[in-house]
């Protein structure tokens, strides 16, 4: 977002005159910020095979996944119905990465038939996919390198009790499983959770998986998943992908050589890619003053965007009506009979009821987690290409809240 003569743009797109075209609140995203940190990813791992696969959880709308498509980009899905979504949205099986957890061996069957590649990250469902495939369908296998990557504790996934992966202390018996069964393991992944803050504890972490690819004869690729921080307000630490590049693409290089195979690298970014290609904009309905603060409180709540209240995420609030107003002390709640508070004591430019107020790093875990709680409608997603604004999901109407309601004569 810049300030171009005392107006907010969206890559130039005026964000109060989308805000009245649209209604609020609403999900705005750009691609050319999308298409950058694609590239600015691309360029850090140049050297080697690298593919990236788009995490489609963190936004999932088809449009999106339409633009990581035409981008190259592969597609990591977690449910079936990602898969689909990715399938329809015109990804190629082969470029998708099914990577479930605790799912059944049924959604996977589902998953296999439309030729997608399976991840597996448990020693059960390991046995049943090598009883029902035995070498005929490769997998993956996702390990567990107990490493602790930092960040929110909801947020983490590589620690020792973490329920992802199989550990990484449990690979003999998972070489009895694939001996037993004839089972071909194509791939190795790793995905130690979000908010890496340490380069290094990463690198360690990959240090691990490459040790465990060593006792692998057939591998093809390895995965090592995500978690690459981004800024969520000025001065924040984020996750110098430029110094991970030149580390690991070094380290990678040197495992291929001794392998003797050019393998993929591949990472599965969904933050990184889309968390600040998003703003979400909400209207302020009032000002409170209590005795002990001011509440701005908005047109929205934690239906729409639960990571300040789900993990203390913190989204910069910026008074888009009021570019050069004097910055003021404020507390942003949301409209739901909850505590939805988005910030406390926030320093926002004077806020006069009606403003609009925009939320950055809304791309990624917002939409996606949004919700109908107390019935409200969810907001509509508009994307900014090329200059031009499209709307890529209308507001929901009350038919949408009953559509799957049976509703019965007592
Ligand atoms: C959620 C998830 C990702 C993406 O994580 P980010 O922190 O958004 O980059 C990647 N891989 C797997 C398996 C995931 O579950």
């Amino acid at each position: 977002m810049q300030l171009v003569n005392n107006r907010y743009k969206i890559d130039g797109a005026d964000v109060l005159s989308l805000c009245n075209k649209y209604g609020s609140p609403l999900y705005v995203y750009e691609t050319s910020k999308i298409k950058d940190q694609y590239s600015r990813m691309l360029n850090a791992f140049k050297g080697v095979n690298v593919k990236i696969n788009y995490a489609c959880k963190a936004l999932t709308n088809i449009n999106i996944l339409k633009f990581f498509n035409k981008l190259g980009s592969g597609l990591d899905a977690v449910s079936v119905q990602e898969v689909e979504l990715g399938l329809k949205a015109g990804f190629n099986a082969g470029d998708i990465i099914y990577t479930p957890n605790c799912v059944s061996i049924d959604e996977i069957e589902k998953v296999v038939k439309l030729g997608v590649r399976i991840n597996i990250d448990n020693i059960s469902i390991l046995e049943q996919f090598g009883l029902l495939h035995g070498n005929s369908i490769p997998v993956c296998i996702r390990i567990n390198p107990h490493i602790l990557a930092g960040g929110h504790h909801k947020i983490s996934t590589g620690h020792i009790d973490s329920k992802f992966g199989i550990s990484v202390y449990q690979m003999p018996h998972v070489h009895r499983v694939m001996e037993a069964n004839n089972m071909r393991v194509e791939g190795l992944h790793m995905h130690t959770g979000s908010d890496i803050l340490d380069v290094d504890v990463f690198i360690k972490g990959a240090s691990i998986l490459l040790d465990v690819a060593r006792e692998f004869r057939e591998l093809e690729y390895i995965d090592f998943g995500s978690g690459f921080k981004v800024p969520y307000k000025p001065d924040d630490i984020f996750t110098d992908i430029d110094a991970l590049g030149k580390k690991l693409t070094g380290d990678f290089k040197k495992f291929c050589n001794d392998y003797r195979k050019d393998l993929t690298l591949i990472f599965e970014p969904g933050k990184f890619l889309v968390s600040e290609a998003g703003y979400f904009l909400a209207k302020v309905n009032v000002i409170k003053q209590t005795t002990s603060t001011v509440f701005a409180g908005i047109d929205t709540g934690l239906n729409h965007l639960i990571r300040p209240m789900f993990y203390d995420a913190y989204h910069h609030i910026i008074n888009v009506s009021n570019p050069k107003g004097k910055p003021r002390i404020y507390t942003v709640v949301g409209y739901i009979c909850e505590t939805d508070t988005f910030g406390w004591n926030r320093k926002i430019n004077e806020i006069t009821e009606g403003d609009y107020l925009a939320f950055l790093n809304a791309g990624a875990y917002c939409y996606a987690m949004a919700s109908n709680y107390n019935s409200r409608y969810k907001p509509v997603e508009v994307l900014i290409h090329e200059g031009k604004d499209y709307l890529i999901r209308q507001r929901e109407t009350m038919e949408d809240l009953l559509r799957n309601q049976v509703i019965i004569d007592i």
